[in-house]
């Protein structure tokens, strides 16, 4: 029965894509951005310290709005603007009507355990075979628990039960034509936040949400930080903070925008049509794992079991480098494979097909070119 309602979604999914007008058309021009504070009224979403996810996630979608309301060339759409319910389907077809280019989701975490912290940026996806699966598919799990609360959820969603995995199984199919976009965005809004207010470095990720899977354009999810931790909740009290991370996150929009208005919509869609698999392996991601001015051998046993470590002399520095792929969220997962090793303050670093060191986000960007 889950299956047959499955394929139906699907089919609905599809016809629906063809019918909607490409969003990279407007992208020329005026950016159309959907802010959505996740949850709201009888959804209050996950809680701790005194905070609690419905305010703190509307607090942020204001300020960022406030901040990008002056810029001419972006138009900002809200799903919410005050503490009220809003279902899952409804905050999609809210951005699916009004033809956005960019979906941005704000939320915040909790867990049981009060040691996890950190800010994370998702995209949509399914990856079983990451080191991080589980963690992010229950974070997935909770965020889509909210359909309970919607009358009917069993016929809106297709059948969709967020506790089973095996709901999961199609997820990956719906957003697929705009993972690269949604990188892109995701990686601005990650390094952004992550260099400039020095928060606990989680990464980019993919995780099945629920909401994400439903909109028919570039779409990221944020969680801001865990409110279950003292050290990310007492950050989120502060009024300042908050202006700052609502700026840091404004700010990658307009980064965002400036990158695919160089991408003319023809390359655009040539590179969503084809694999692209030559241009992808054009630049190389690396995970810098530390750097010192004194040189050490790169065995396993000095670098907490961790293998395959290089040693590069950089900047008058050497610098100690883990694994390689042309794929970002394969990088990621290195990335999370050397923080679980001990190595906090890794991170990735991008190298063109001559060796030369250039940002991630162009690396990003020219796959788009
Ligand atoms: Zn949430």
């Amino acid at each position: 029965m889950k299956i047959n309602n499955y394929i139906l979604l699907i089919a609905i999914f599809f016809s629906l894509s063809i019918a909607v007008t490409n969003p990279l058309q407007a992208q020329t021009n005026k950016l159309k951005v959907v802010l959505d504070a996740g949850h709201g009224d009888t959804d209050p979403g996950t809680s701790g310290n005194g905070l609690i996810e419905k305010k703190v996630a509307l607090d942020l979608v204001l300020k960022i709005g406030d901040i990008l309301g002056n810029d001419a060339d972006i138009d900002i759409i809200y799903t919410r603007k005050k503490d009220e319910f809003i279902g899952l389907s409804e905050r999609a077809d809210i951005a699916n009507k009004a033809k956005a280019d960019l979906f941005v989701s704000i939320h915040c975490n909790g867990v049981s355990s009060v040691s996890a912290a950190g800010f994370e940026t998702f995209v949509l996806g399914t990856k079983p075979n990451r080191s991080d699966f589980e963690q992010n598919m229950d974070i997935a799990m909770r965020e889509n628990s909210v359909i309970y609360l919607e009358d009917d959820y069993e016929v809106t969603y297709g059948g969709f039960d967020p506790e089973s995995p095996e709901s999961y199984i199609s997820f990956e199919l719906m957003q697929e034509e705009f993972l690269d976009l949604s990188i892109l965005a995701a990686s601005h809004v990650q390094t952004n936040v992550i260099d400039n207010l020095k928060r606990k470095d989680r990464g980019v990720k993919q995780a099945p949400f629920l909401v994400l899977r439903e909109t028919y354009m570039p779409s990221i999810l944020v969680e801001l930080g865990f409110l279950t931790n003292t050290v990310d909740a007492n950050y989120l009290k502060s009024e300042a903070n908050k202006k700052l991370m609502a700026n840091e996150i404004a700010n990658a929009i307009r980064a965002y925008k400036s990158d695919i208005n160089l991408v003319s919509i023809e390359d655009e869609m040539a590179s969503m049509r084809s694999e692209d698999s030559e241009k992808k392996s054009d630049f190389i991601f690396k995970i810098q794992i530390a750097a010192g001015s004194k040189k050490i051998d790169t065995s396993p046993s000095n670098f907490n079991g961790l293998e395959n470590v290089a040693v590069v002399f950089e900047d008058n520095f050497y610098k100690y480098i883990f694994g390689e792929t042309s794929d970002y969220m394969e990088a990621q997962d290195l990335l999370t494979i050397a923080q679980d090793k001990g190595f906090d303050s890794s991170f990735i670093v991008a190298f063109s097909a001559n060796g030369e060191k250039v940002s991630v986000n162009k690396a990003l960007k020219s796959k788009l070119n």
